[in-house]
């Protein structure tokens, strides 16, 4: 299993370079060992050194500290997300479940936010559910009544006000949700990096190869040496199930994005100058769409069963390719070369899009699985699962606890074959919105 990310994130190019990193050089022995340093495991690491100051904590990735997702995603902390449906009573009970995770996300990063006074470019700008195809006009309809039996402040908008808005005539009808938050994922999982606490030994570039437990003493294996613990967290998302942790609940998906250079004054003013935007597809295959603060667009449009993790170079282009298409297709006037860098990332997903938060077995713990919206989720998630593993209880583990649990997946050939063909028929839905 190779693990290593491109380096193409616009987001991390934006970040000054680490330095002092260190890599797993000889056996050790600690309390608590984290596997995977992205928003799940800092927070994980972070919660348990307040927790324990004179214990020793390890926290290990195999590449550089949060340049996975965590540092490569789009940047919502989603407040809500678009699911069809949800009409019922029964449906919007499991929604409500679904929304006080988010909100306690958000809530969680918040609080970081302020104790480590974060720059982040955090903007409550809300975010825009938007398409091109009018017949959504019946999916964004049914979501404004579940947000209305919610009390979420939201409106319906027609091609006009959006184009106002946001600067394309692209899309025919949206929704529009005051909640919800858009912000740099690098500078914040960086801050992240930085909040650790001194009883953390962070160790990067050292991918776990194998573990297990013998008389409830776990070794995790490296190339240089092994780690000898009391207890473990798995924190690795979308790489959970090479880890051979809950195989049977979480798939990994790939997804890629682009970002352009910054427009110039001409450019922006063709546009009309719009503030800092986001906008999400109404079906799950369609673009994601930013415009940052600085000017540049973000799109991510595709998704996809890949193997092996690491993306060629020649694949990536032929992603970037089709991120080209869909800000053509947004905004024709601007020229053809904007795209400045791509990238791809992999995230962890379940069957009925619920998250992993675990006790595997008696000292070992697993958090993950955030189907694409792991911001909130992983700062939240990474943080309980420290006191879960501590033997404490929270209200908020409460709330975690009382979600729907994952539902149980084929095995494979079987499982992608199955995941293949749903996401082919869900581009062939969502056709006319990459
Ligand atoms: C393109 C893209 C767009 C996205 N957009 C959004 C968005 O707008 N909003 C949102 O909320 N979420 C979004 N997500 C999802 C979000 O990024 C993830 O849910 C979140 O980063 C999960 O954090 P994590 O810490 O659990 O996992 P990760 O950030 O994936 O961290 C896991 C870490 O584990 C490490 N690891 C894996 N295997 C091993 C091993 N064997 N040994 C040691 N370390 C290992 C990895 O190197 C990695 O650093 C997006 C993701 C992508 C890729």
């Amino acid at each position: 299993m190779q693990i290593m990310n491109d380096n193409g994130c616009s987001w991390l190019h934006d970040l000054d370079l680490r330095t002092n990193i260190k890599i797993l050089e000889k056996n050790k022995e600690c309390d608590w060992l984290i596997i995977g340093a992205g928003y799940t495991g800092l927070s994980a690491a972070r919660k348990l050194a307040q927790l324990y100051p004179n214990q020793k904590i390890i926290l290990i990735d195999a590449q550089l500290a949060g340049e996975g997702a965590s540092g490569r995603n789009s940047g919502y902390l989603v407040d809500t997300t678009l699911n069809d449906g949800f009409t019922s009573n029964k449906e919007l009970d499991n929604y409500k479940k679904k929304i006080d995770i988010y909100k306690l996300g958000i809530e969680a990063v918040k609080r970081l936010s302020k104790e480590y006074q974060v720059d982040c470019d955090w903007n409550d700008s809300g975010k825009f559910f938007a398409s091109s195809n009018i017949e959504d006009e019946k999916i964004l309809k049914y979501f404004s009544n579940t947000l209305s039996n919610l009390g979420f402040e939201h409106s319906i908008l027609d091609k006009k006000k959006l184009s106002k808005r946001l600067g394309t005539s692209f899309y025919n009808i949206g929704l529009y949700t005051k909640g919800g938050v858009l912000l740099h994922p690098g500078k914040l999982v960086r801050a992240m990096i930085d909040a650790l606490p001194t009883n953390v030994q962070l160790l990067e570039n050292s991918p776990l190869i194998k573990w297990n437990k013998i008389n409830n003493i776990i070794f995790s294996y490296f190339k240089n040496g092994f780690v000898k613990t009391k207890k473990i967290i798995f924190a690795t998302n979308g790489f959970l199930r090479s880890l051979g942790i809950k195989s049977n609940y979480n798939f990994p998906i790939t997804l890629t994005a682009s970002m352009t250079r910054a427009l110039t004054n001409k450019e922006f003013e063709s546009i009309g100058e719009p503030k800092e935007w986001g906008v999400l597809p109404v079906r799950p295959m369609g673009a994601t769409v930013r415009m940052t603060k600085d000017r540049r667009i973000l799109i991510r449009n595709t998704a996809e069963v890949y193997n092996p993790f690491k993306m060629s170079e020649i694949d990536l282009k032929k992603r970037s390719s089709i991120h080209k298409i869909g800000l053509k297709k947004r905004f024709p006037e601007l020229p053809d070369d904007l795209i400045k860098s791509s990238w791809s990332g992999i995230v962890s997903r379940t069957r009925n899009s619920s998250q992993i938060f675990e006790k595997i077995d008696n000292n070992i713990f697993a958090a993950g699985s955030y189907n694409g919206s792991g911001i909130g989720a992983g700062t939240l998630f990474g943080e309980q699962i420290a006191i879960k593993a501590s033997n404490e209880s929270t209200k908020e583990i409460e709330i975690i606890e009382a979600r729907n649990k994952p539902t149980w997946l084929p095995p494979q050939p079987i499982l992608n074959f199955g995941v293949k063909a749903r996401l082919i028929y869900e581009r062939e839905r969502a056709k006319s919105e990459i």
